[in-house]
C-alpha cells in the first residue's frame, strides 16, 4: 500500500513538475529568482560591509559603500525590463518552441562540455557585441552608456543595462543552447552558470574562492578584470575568460594591490 502511495505521489509530483516546466510564466520566473538568488548573498554582505572590516578586506573598492537608493533603482530597472520585454518575449518564444522534456537525463559528461562551450561561445559574442558598444560612440551613448552608470560594480548592477543590452543578452543566452542542441537540462544549468558568473563578475568582491582564483592559468578574469573595466572603460572586455583581451590586446591585469 505504501509503495503504491508513493509511486502516485511520485507521479503526481512529477506532472505538477512538468506542468511548471512547461508553463508560459516559467523562463521569466526562473530568470528572475536565479537572478535574484545569486544577487542576494552578495547584497547581505554589502549589507554587512560598513560594519565588519573583515568583510571590507574582501572588497575590490573598499571606499565604496552601496546605498538603498542605488539598489532600489537597480531592482526597479530590472522589474521594468522583465515585465515588459522580457516576458513579452519569453511568450513568443514558449509558443514558437515549445519544451519537450525528453524522457532520459543527459550524461555527466555531454552536460560539462555543452555548459563548458555555451559559455565559450557567449564569452566570445559578448566581447565583440562589447568591443563595437565601446568604439562606436552613438552605440555607446545608447546602448551601453546605462551600463557604465556605476564605477564601482554590485551585484545590482549586473542587469542594470538598456533594453537593447539586455536583449542582445538574452539572443546569446537562448541561441548557444539551439545551436548546439542542448538537452533543456544543460540548456537550464548554462543558464544558472551564467547568471551566476555575470553576478560574480560584478560583486565587487575578490575572495580567495573567486573563480578566477580557481581557475589556472589566468584563463579566467572575473570579478576583479570586470572591475577594472568599469572604472577604465577601455579594457578588459570579455566577461569571463582572457583569452580574446589577450589576442586583441585590451587585457589589463590589476597591478596595484589596493592600499589601505
Ligand atoms: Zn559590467
Ligand atoms: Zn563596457
Amino acid at each position: 500500500v505504501m509503495s503504491v502511495h508513493w509511486m502516485r505521489l511520485n507521479y503526481s509530483g512529477r506532472i505538477l513538475m512538468e506542468n511548471l516546466l512547461t508553463s508560459p510564466f516559467f523562463p521569466v520566473l526562473f530568470s528572475l529568482s536565479v537572478y535574484l538568488s545569486c544577487c542576494l548573498p552578495y547584497l547581505c554582505l554589502d549589507m554587512l560591509c560598513s560594519r565588519i572590516a573583515l568583510v571590507r578586506r574582501f572588497k575590490i573598492q573598499p571606499q565604496s559603500q552601496v546605498t538603498w537608493p542605488e539598489a532600489r533603482s537597480c531592482l526597479r530597472n530590472i522589474f521594468h525590463n522583465h515585465a515588459c520585454f522580457i516576458f513579452p518575449l519569453s511568450l513568443l518564444h514558449w509558443f514558437w518552441k515549445p519544451l519537450v522534456c525528453p524522457k532520459m537525463a543527459p550524461d555527466t559528461l555531454s552536460v560539462v562540455v555543452d555548459v563548458l562551450a555555451c559559455l565559450l561561445l557567449f564569452d566570445m559574442q559578448y566581447f565583440f557585441w562589447h568591443l563595437l558598444h565601446h568604439n562606436v560612440p552613438w552605440l555607446y551613448c545608447f546602448f551601453h552608456k546605462e551600463h557604465h552608470y556605476y564605477t564601482a560594480p554590485f551585484t545590482l548592477t549586473t542587469q542594470n543595462t538598456g533594453v537593447w543590452e539586455l536583449l542582445s543578452l538574452s539572443f546569446f543566452t537562448t541561441l548557444n543552447p539551439a545551436l548546439l542542441d542542448c538537452h533543456p537540462l544543460t540548456e537550464m544549468l548554462f543558464f544558472v552558470a551564467n547568471i551566476f558568473l555575470s553576478v560574480e563578475a560584478h560583486s565587487g568582491y575578490d575572495f580567495p574562492w573567486s573563480p578566477h582564483r580557481l581557475v589556472p592559468f589566468g584563463l579566467y578574469g572575473g570579478a576583479r578584470h570586470h572591475d577594472l573595466h568599469h572604472r577604465q572603460f577601455r579594457v578588459n572586455y570579455a566577461p569571463y575568460f582572457t583569452h580574446w583581451d589577450r589576442l586583441y590586446g585590451s587585457l589589463q591585469e590589476e597591478n596595484m594591490k589596493i592600499k589601505k
